[in-house]
């Protein structure tokens, strides 16, 4: 069993963190890749300064806007203090993609020829209390009779492998789109942002594990949020687009429910 303080330093902290957590909302937000911050004994994984706070450690802007979103819908946010190139929260122990040794352009040699044992270190400091505090908050909720609407925030970078996205924001779901369709219709006629259904990538790509753990199997209403970064790179556009998704996300609700 690994005990926390073998992987984590004091200063290091804890690995999931809950922002405004006696929310009333029935709007649960998780974000996965809220932070590019690295566990003091992992260092650099040998990446340069420009890749530790580039896409392929975290989603630029999206913490940012989760935040906003939580005080506005006064949602619970439950998020990952430290980077995806360490575990990425939003893939199963047993995807290659948990643990990356390439993303997009970037060798990530710290992650290169990683041990079983290292792999299931990382899963059991990361990926284990993430999910497991994201069960506890959806069992309470249900034992005091809060409902769960099941919202996941992300971003995703304007340019891929050399190619331009035009996609804006993506409202992606997995088998369960009963959210996803309302909000692609109340969005249909706006002028803002170009938003698309399972854009830029969709559930064939494995990027639903979070949807699939937790909101399928209790067949919560759910949705997973993607933003163009460059859209959010700062408070201004931060607002914006918290405005936008917050006020879609409370007339695609009314619909649903109503
Ligand atoms: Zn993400």
């Amino acid at each position: 069993m690994l005990v926390r303080s073998e992987f984590f330093t004091e200063a290091d902290g804890e690995p999931v963190a809950v922002e405004n957590a006696g929310g009333k909302g029935e709007v649960l937000l998780v974000c996965e890749h809220a932070s590019p911050r690295m566990p003091e004994r992992y260092g650099d994984l040998g990446l340069s300064e420009e890749a530790l706070n580039s896409h392929i450690a975290w989603d630029p802007g999206a913490f940012a806007v989760a935040r906003l979103m939580s005080k506005s819908l006064d949602a619970t946010l439950i998020y990952q203090r430290f980077s995806r190139l360490i575990y990425d929260c939003n893939r199963p122990p047993e995807s290659p993609a948990a643990i990356r040794d390439v993303s997009e352009i970037f060798r990530i040699p710290g992650n290169e020829n990683l041990s079983e044992a290292e792999r299931s270190r990382r899963t059991t400091a990361l990926y284990m209390p993430f999910h497991g505090r994201i069960r506890e908050e959806i069992a309470a909720r249900r034992a005091r009779g809060q409902g769960t609407v099941f919202v996941t925030i992300h971003s995703f970078t304007p340019v891929y492998f050399g190619r331009e996205r035009p996609v804006e924001i993506g409202i992606l779901h997995d088998a369960d789109s009963r959210l996803a369709d309302r909000m692609l219709r109340a969005a249909s006629d706006t002028r803002l942002y170009r938003v698309e259904r399972n854009e830029p990538y969709g559930p064939a790509d494995g990027v639903t594990h979070t949807l699939e753990a937790h909101a399928l199997p209790a067949g919560l209403l759910n949705v997973m949020i993607e933003i163009r970064n460059d859209l959010i790179a700062d408070e201004t556009g931060q607002g914006v687009a918290a405005d936008f998704l917050t006020g879609l996300l409370r007339e695609s609700l009314a619909d649903v429910q109503g």
